[in-house]
């Protein structure tokens, strides 16, 4: 089993939409970034990469690198979860805190979870989703995002024969 941690923060901005989790909340402001500003999704990144020791999500997709602006961060997931896999890792389960002022999160936090589940390709009872307001901490311009996964040791009976060979045959070629 392997452990990873990820936390990621954005600041609120007027005109720009709201994504958290990969879900667009309506809200009066986004958080501005070079991607679409998912904090959530930042953090899960990073976490996934942390658990395999892969390096950091900045590595993989340098804000200097104009391909990258107003990216959908669920592409950042799926690498992040691409290298989880060729670990030979599985993800166990996702816990998650977000810190912010508003928008409340509770009504939407079911969708959340949903989402999160969905591009991790787990069951929404892997995935927590809590949310905390900033108090004292001076952050309400900001939404802070802290994440722990926990990863498995893939089991062969996962994957079929055919998709292993293929699958030998890609990291053969190098690709
Ligand atoms: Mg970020």
């Amino acid at each position: 089993m392997r452990v990873g941690y990820g936390w990621d923060s954005h600041e609120f901005r007027d005109g720009v939409p709201l994504k958290i989790g990969g879900v667009a909340l309506a809200h009066h402001q986004g958080l501005a970034g070079h991607s679409d500003g998912d904090v959530l999704l930042h953090a899960l990144t990073d976490a996934l990469l942390g658990a395999v020791a892969a390096g950091d999500i900045g590595a993989f997709f340098p804000p200097s690198d104009p391909k990258w602006k107003g990216a959908d961060s669920a592409i950042f997931l799926e690498v992040a979860l691409k290298q989880v896999r060729q670990a030979g890792y599985a993800v166990a389960n996702v816990d998650s805190t977000l810190i912010l002022a508003a928008p409340k999160i509770g009504p939407h936090a079911g969708k959340i979870q949903a989402r999160v589940a969905e591009l991790l390709g787990i069951k929404a009872d892997q995935v927590g989703v809590k949310a905390k307001t900033p108090e004292g901490m001076g952050t309400d311009n900001a939404a802070i995002a802290h994440v722990v996964v926990l990863l498995e040791k893939r089991t062969e009976t996962k994957s079929s024969p055919a998709k292993r060979a293929s699958a030998t045959q890609r990291k053969s070629s190098g690709s």
